[in-house]
């Protein structure tokens, strides 16, 4: 099932440096399922700098979103309480960035469940709404809002005939095989002057998106800014701040002549994310041999891919007891088979050594809160400093 790909996507270019992991198998997706036999050979091209996964999901097409990859998420991966939903933020973000008009038409590119174009036509219903959704989500999207068209249809098998006053497309680059294509064919989709607005997970601040199968692209801020200048767009508004970042690209010219090197900016970031993960990595591994060496057992705390991974990378799931977190819509649920449980439950299951899973943001928060639970944390010790 391994879609491998000798060439950067982007530029074409056959040089690249290998990144962590080197790995076959059984891989985690951004929704937390498991599917048997993905590779992860994560690169970073040589030439123009692009990150991506050789392997992955890449090469599967869109039938891979009408099957494990795209359900609703079992887990929020959130740890505030409370919050607005991704949506909702994404939406609010958009309006602080850019003044849109009272109507017009929209594309939503990847539209989901359209729980985004639920917002829009919330606060500006006087937009025409349109949608493409490869995946399952495209029935509930249909049910949820009016809209003026719909395709059940991966974008580039469509002849769209018409351009649109604005073009949304929120985490959708990172799971194509091409964003530069991606992005020159929402450019070709706008009237003159029109708006993109665009949604992506920050690699920098998620290094375990790693060894996320079907994040085949690693988006970086830098290179996305390259890539969206080299398509035809000029940035008119942008938020870097969080962990997903936002663009508000303008229709302008494309630039002539090869794509521009960000090599320096994302091996970079890509050296320091190996960092964090492999560390991650070592910390389940620290967990698991020193839980055995006491006569108790080992658990990972969180339920990020990065953590859900650990035990495959080592091949030591028969030595991890559970999964720990906080978050209560995650108890009862398994990772891989294995339970997720509250804090509270780590004595009961024998659990003396904790691992920490989770992105390094949390690590000195979290092991504060374990270790009066009479457990030893086990903190990633990453050999390179953080961003
Ligand atoms: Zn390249």
């Amino acid at each position: 099932m391994t879609g491998s790909t000798t060439a950067c996507p982007v530029c074409g270019s056959d040089r690249f440096e290998t990144l962590f992991p080197d790995y076959q198998g059984r891989c985690v997706t951004s929704q937390m399922f498991f599917i048997d036999g993905l590779g992860l050979e994560n690169r970073c091209c040589t030439d123009c700098g692009f990150l991506y996964n050789a392997a992955g999901t890449r090469g599967l097409g869109a039938a891979v979103y009408n099957t494990e990859v795209w359900k609703p998420k079992p887990q929020i991966m959130n740890y505030s309480k409370g919050v607005k939903t991704s949506h909702q933020k994404a939406w609010e973000t958009f309006l602080s960035l850019a003044d849109l008009p009272e109507s017009g038409a929209v594309l939503d590119v990847g539209g989901g469940t359209g729980a985004f174009l639920e917002c829009v036509h919330r606060d500006r219903p006087g937009w025409e709404l349109h949608a493409i959704e490869p995946g399952g989500g495209f029935a509930e999207l249909c049910g949820r809002v009016p809209l003026a068209s719909a395709h059940n249809a991966a974008y580039d098998t469509l002849d769209l005939d018409r351009t649109f006053d604005c073009v949304v497309s929120l985490s959708v680059l990172e799971h194509l095989e091409n964003p530069l294509h991606a992005l020159r064919w929402m450019h070709a989709r706008l009237r003159p002057g029109g708006l993109l607005l665009l949604q992506l997970p920050d690699f920098d601040k998620l290094p375990g998106d790693l060894v996320c199968a079907d994040h085949i692209n690693k988006m970086t801020v830098p290179y996305t800014r390259m890539l969206a200048r080299y398509a035809g767009f000029e940035e008119t508004g942008a938020d870097t701040g969080m962990v997903m970042f936002y663009l508000v690209l303008r229709k302008g010219e494309p630039a002539g002549g090869p794509v521009p090197s960000r090599f320096a900016d994302n091996l970079a970031i890509a050296r320091r994310a190996e960092s964090v993960a492999r560390a991650t990595i070592e910390a389940v591994r620290a967990a698991v041999d020193a839980a055995e060496s006491r006569g108790g057992r080992a658990a990972v705390f969180g339920t990020s891919p990065i953590g859900s991974m650990a035990h495959l990378l080592l091949g030591c799931r028969d030595r991890v007891a559970c999964f720990v977190d906080e978050n209560k819509n995650a108890w009862g649920r398994d990772i891989d088979g294995l339970p997720v449980v509250g804090p509270e439950r780590m004595a009961e299951l024998g659990v003396t050594d904790l691992a920490l899973g989770i992105s390094p943001v949390y690590w000195e928060t979290v092991a504060g809160k374990m270790r009066p639970l009479g457990v030893t944390v086990h903190v990633p010790q990453p050999d390179q400093p953080e961003a």
